[in-house]
């Protein structure tokens, strides 16, 4: 990662402090853990069509030996030895899978289960802020202990609670199934956006976990395994960045509305009022001074506010967009779905550019490409996963009916 542009985005919008580029702890700041905690909420709130979702978190340190139970090869953690021969020794926060599924078990919870909470990893050379760190969070893992046969259709459902979730960030994707983690999991899906540049990285993973973790962990029948991290911000930042700085999606934005209008403008408490349910910011300005609207304004922006409202010198209300930014004349106190509409659109043209950008880069330049079973068993064509839903293709090696494939010619991505 060497264009650290995203980061300095995330530091300008209030999101993350600046320094400690490197070390692989990014410093939250409040505001950024209020877009972190919408992020989540937004993922729950989709997973919550697959069954009610539970959310709990795990102590830092966690017995070494129900750890090593499960995982027995990392040496990436980091591990405390007990004072006392007769006292276990711990590792600190390693991993949620084994403890999630404990929870599940204890409290018999009939539908998945969500910790955020992060994890610790020994880190070599420098981290990339979100992207590679020795604290990764969040870290968001959903876990789902389902009867065994219900495996393949409870992780299609996350599939498309995955894609929804990150198409809310403005974020498009393609899920692949790949053999390329088959230790880990008997079939594992990854979820698959475009860096700025049209480079393909994964947003997220999710599992339908292999026998011997089933073994270790004592289940019997299937276990799901969903996650992603702040990376998925990341990525947020990378592609929502225009003249003004970052553009939140909506669903993330702290504010959604930024209002600017001079002190007790006639009408402008009871249209606050009205947009109750939306998050609005009201800063007064006086309407002569433009540069102080406009200074306000800019620092609306800056944060990721996605939309403005304000009384101009003329006397006229304008709203002002973005994703491109530009003015309009608009009457004064839209209603509520009015606001909304605006929002909606605003997300959705977000949503736009960026797919636009995931076609050019990854279709149209030739990672997507029709394989036939054969020819990707075989290796005849560097194939990095099967895009799911299944797509039907003819194979460019053979010509015999295939399906869509991401072709990686440098192997596996991250
Ligand atoms: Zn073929």
């Amino acid at each position: 990662m060497r264009d650290i542009l995203y980061h300095r985005v995330l530091v300008d919008a209030g999101l993350v402090a600046g320094g400690g580029s490197g070390s692989g702890i990014t410093p939250w700041r409040g505001s950024g853990l209020g877009v972190a905690r919408r992020m989540v909420d937004t993922f729950v709130e989709e997973a919550g069509r697959v069954g009610p979702v539970a959310r709990t978190e795990h102590p830092f340190l966690n017995r070494r030996d129900a750890y090593e139970r499960v995982f027995p090869h990392y040496a990436n953690i980091y591990r405390l030895r007990a004072p006392e021969e007769s006292q276990p020794d711990w590792v600190l926060r390693a991993d949620n899978l084994h403890l999630n599924v404990e929870w599940l078990r204890q409290n018999r919870h009939q539908g998945p289960v969500v910790a955020t909470g992060g994890l610790l990893r020994q880190l070599r050379g420098s981290g990339s802020p979100l992207f590679r760190e020795r604290y990764i969070w969040p870290a968001v893992q959903l876990n789902h202990l389902v009867p065994a046969g219900e495996g393949p259709a409870v992780l299609e459902s996350y599939r498309q609670v995955l894609e929804r979730t990150f198409e809310a960030f403005g974020l498009p994707v393609l899920t692949l199934a790949t053999d390329a983690l088959s230790s880990y999991g008997d079939v594992c899906h990854l979820t698959v956006t475009c860096l700025r540049d049209g480079r393909p990285t994964v947003l997220a993973t999710a599992y339908l976990m292999a026998a011997p973790y089933r073994r270790a962990l004592g289940v019997s029948g299937d276990l799901v395994d969903v996650g992603f991290t702040g990376k998925v911000l990341a990525l947020v930042s990378m592609h929502h960045l225009d003249r003004g700085g970052l553009g939140l999606p909506s669903a993330l934005a702290p504010v959604q509305v930024g209002v600017l209008a001079p002190q007790g403008a006639p009408g402008l408490d009871t249209w606050s009022r009205s947009l109750a349910g939306l998050r609005t910011r009201t800063v007064t300005v006086a309407g002569d001074v433009p540069f102080r609207r406009h200074r306000a304004e800019r620092g609306l922006v800056r944060t990721g506010t996605p939309l403005t409202y304000g009384l101009w010198p003329d006397g006229t209300w304008r709203v002002g967009r973005r994703a491109p930014s530009r003015y309009a004349p608009t009457t004064p106190f839209p209603d509520a779905d009015t606001v909304r509409a605006e929002l909606s659109g605003y997300d959705r043209r977000q949503l736009d550019a960026a797919r636009t950008r995931l076609r050019h880069s990854v279709e149209r330049d030739g990672l997507v490409r029709g394989v036939c079973d054969g020819c990707a068993a075989a290796g005849r064509v560097p194939v990095f996963g099967r895009i799911v839903p299944h797509r039907p293709a003819r194979c460019v090696h053979c010509a015999a009916p295939g399906s869509d494939h991401l072709v990686s010619e440098k192997g596996r991505f991250y």
